[in-house]
């Protein structure tokens, strides 16, 4: 299945979310999600290319992630546009509180921004001359949406469900439930039975490919539920990994304060890992290596990619 003209998918990488631009009846354009900030020239430079002079109206945000939401404050700026986010974390965005807002916990950066609208679960939003409902996404987070076309049988996932696997469930970490949530949003998924996925991260994938992706998910939650400190493990390494892309080398020095940082409000984590966070650091410094993110020289830490 190939993408109507109108909704023109840019995939980034792994610090960026991918952005989803649209070209909508009123002649300007809309995007799904702005990436990281440090890729913020790049994030301009291809919206640019693919909004073909039409101007920016909107900007729409599945979550307000820093690797989602990341480029609203430049592009808001610049285009004087709006910005739409949904409802679960309104507030937090009007205190401006970091803290709670996961961007200080995750040592991540995410320069401030206000929003316009907000987009509640089961709303109907035009976005490229089609109608996209509103769908409530819990799990990795819980204020997370996303959009779905019906007509078309497309479905924007954020970070619900990718070709392999789905985001960190977050609130776990701080002991909030969130396997059971993410469980029923890939429940959701399967009823809708999308032709085709664009997630918020990687290439989107169709037909046959959603159906091993949603089989491989589930199996992923029920693996993650059997013994949580899996989640604690790999929520570690996506954000030691993440500083590593964005920092490009790292002293074990630094890890270890990113160590101690995550750990603060994440009472899970801080139960999975009583260990000094020195400790821990050299050995996820070591997985970092095994796993091909980075290459070691003495005691600083170089990105591979
Ligand atoms: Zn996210």
């Amino acid at each position: 299945m190939t993408l109507p003209d109108r909704i023109r998918v840019l995939e980034r990488g792994w610090l960026s979310s991918n952005n989803i631009v649209f070209l909508d009846d009123d002649a300007g354009a809309s995007v799904v999600d702005t990436g990281y900030v440090t890729h913020i020239d790049e994030t301009i430079r291809l919206i640019d290319e693919a909004r073909e002079g039409r101007p920016l109206r909107r900007i729409v945000n599945t979550h307000i992630h820093s690797d989602h939401a990341g480029g609203n404050a430049r592009l808001k700026a610049l285009h004087g546009c709006e910005v739409w986010i949904p409802p679960g974390e309104a507030d937090l965005v009007d205190a401006w509180d970091e803290d709670a807002l996961s961007y200080r916990r995750t040592s991540q950066q995410c320069p401030p921004f206000s929003y316009d609208a907000l987009i509640h679960p089961h709303d109907t939003l035009r976005l490229g001359g089609e109608d996209w409902t509103v769908l409530p996404a819990a799990g990795h987070d819980h204020a997370m949406v996303m959009l779905w076309c019906a007509h078309l049988g497309i479905l924007l996932s954020a970070d619900a469900l990718w070709q392999k696997g789905f985001g960190v469930i977050f609130p776990e970490l701080a002991g909030i439930p969130g396997f059971a949530q993410q469980k029923a949003t890939l429940e959701l998924i399967g009823q809708l039975k999308p032709r085709l996925v664009i997630p918020g991260h990687g290439a989107p994938f169709s037909g046959a490919a959603v159906d091993a992706a949603l089989m491989a998910a589930h199996s992923r939650i029920d693996w993650l539920m059997e013994e949580p400190r899996r989640n604690s493990d790999n929520a570690l390494k996506v954000l030691l990994a993440f500083k590593l892309l964005e920092a490009q080398r790292l002293t074990v020095g630094e890890l270890t304060e990113l160590v101690r940082t995550s750990l603060q409000g994440n009472v899970a984590m801080q139960a999975h890992y009583p260990h000094d966070p020195e400790a821990m650091a050299g050995f996820m410094a070591e997985q970092l290596v095994r796993a091909g993110a980075a290459t070691r020289d003495g005691d600083v830490l170089i990105a591979t990619r």
